[in-house]
């Protein structure tokens, strides 16, 4: 079967404001969830707060409009989200039987093979995502950049169908909302998310649980993980940057998700504009899952596009081969590129080999 064909509706395309007289991405999106019955709600591997989130959310929003709805993953629930509402509707799996859905919702994925999960390009896919680097791979986009997290788009979207947000959902959403704005320190928390967060604890989301349940219990693995990252930290001008291996796991009997957030204490060092973590994958020796961070206007999502990824202006990520010192060494450059992109900030100095030696001795 041919896959439906591609409506284009990027925000340039129309008014973004749901219920406006002009016809909007999110009323369409709406129109379609309204139209079919069985429905698959997917998010990105490795997923995230808002992947985790948003898909609950959707699930409990179809479920209100008396539809089926499936929620897919290809990688396991991170333990922090676990204790989320009806977590336990997600299943784990890489392939899907497209003949039992009308529609996929794909949700916080800038492209359908970030999903992880085989067989969703045959089906009619309901396209949801706020990446700066997102593009039209759905039969109807709606991708905001501006929007804090994708659960907001979501919490759009109910208020636009009439369905009332249950405290679970809420709860949900709230998770997404704090861990897509880095509890809200992030350069894209606009009132637009302090009103929403309002909207949420005002519907039942109890902020303090979220809080504990997601920052304050964290595996002691992580920490000790955090230890070694930090202890190898390299920092040249407004460039940091630190890496683990797949032994560094094994000696704590951690996982990859313990040494999520790691990147995030290498841009909070003063006078650092742009930092990247690099993780030894799994099963793949010398490749490397890379985070960039930036603060300002430095971009790195093109940093992490020049390396065959994607996400946001100052959150990013892509997977880099070795051997090691060229991975490291492909990812600084291009940092570098968009540092002095900047023009009052210092160009980095270059990174001499022997450093890259220091970094592997530790
Ligand atoms: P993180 O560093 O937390 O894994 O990812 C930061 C942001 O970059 C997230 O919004 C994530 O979706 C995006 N991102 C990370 N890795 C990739 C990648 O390989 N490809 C794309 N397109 N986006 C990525
Ligand atoms: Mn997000």
């Amino acid at each position: 079967m041919m896959p439906p064909r591609a409506v284009s509706l990027m925000p340039d395309d129309g008014d973004l404001s749901c219920g406006a007289s002009r016809p909007s991405p999110c009323d369409a999106i709406l129109r379609d969830l309204q139209r079919h019955m069985r429905f698959l709600g997917v998010s990105h591997a490795r997923p995230d707060g808002d992947a985790v989130g948003s898909v609950l959310a959707m699930g409990e929003m179809l479920r209100a409009m008396g539809k089926s709805a499936d929620l897919l993953l290809a990688d396991p629930v991170p333990q922090v989200y676990r204790t989320l509402p009806e977590v336990e509707r997600i299943r784990e799996a890489r392939t899907v039987e497209p003949s039992r859905y009308d529609a996929v919702v794909i949700l916080e994925c800038d492209g359908a093979e970030r999903t992880g999960i085989a067989g969703l390009e045959r089906m009619f896919i309901l396209n949801i995502d706020h990446h700066r680097t997102g593009c039209d791979y759905g039969t109807v986009n709606w991708i905001d950049p501006d929007a804090s997290c994708v659960a907001a788009m979501v919490y759009e979207l109910a208020q636009l169908a009439g369905v009332p947000v249950s405290a679970g959902m809420a709860t949900c959403m709230y998770t997404a909302l704090m861990t897509d704005t880095g509890s809200f320190t992030y350069p894209g928390t606009s009132a637009e998310s302090f009103t929403l967060a309002h909207a949420l604890i005002d519907q039942g989301a109890q902020a303090d649980t979220v809080a504990r349940d997601v920052l304050y219990s964290v595996p002691a693995a992580r920490i000790h993980l955090l230890g070694i990252a930090l202890s190898r930290v390299s920092i040249t001008g407004p460039l940091a940057w630190t890496y683990i291996r797949q032994s560094d796991l094994q000696h704590y009997s951690a996982t990859d998700e313990d040494t999520e957030g790691t990147v995030n204490y290498l841009i909070s060092i003063a006078g650092v504009e742009a930092a990247a973590f690099l993780r030894e994958i799994a099963g793949e020796p010398e490749r490397y899952r890379t985070s960039l961070r930036s603060k300002s206007s430095v971009d790195v999502s093109r940093a992490a596009a020049a390396c065959g990824g994607g996400g946001h202006r100052n959150a990013a990520g892509c997977t880099l081969d070795g051997p090691f010192s060229v991975a490291v060494e492909r990812v600084l450059g291009e940092l570098a590129i968009e540092l002095q992109r900047v023009a009052d900030l210092p160009t980095p100095p270059m990174i001499s080999p022997t450093e890259y030696e220091y970094g592997l001795e530790v």
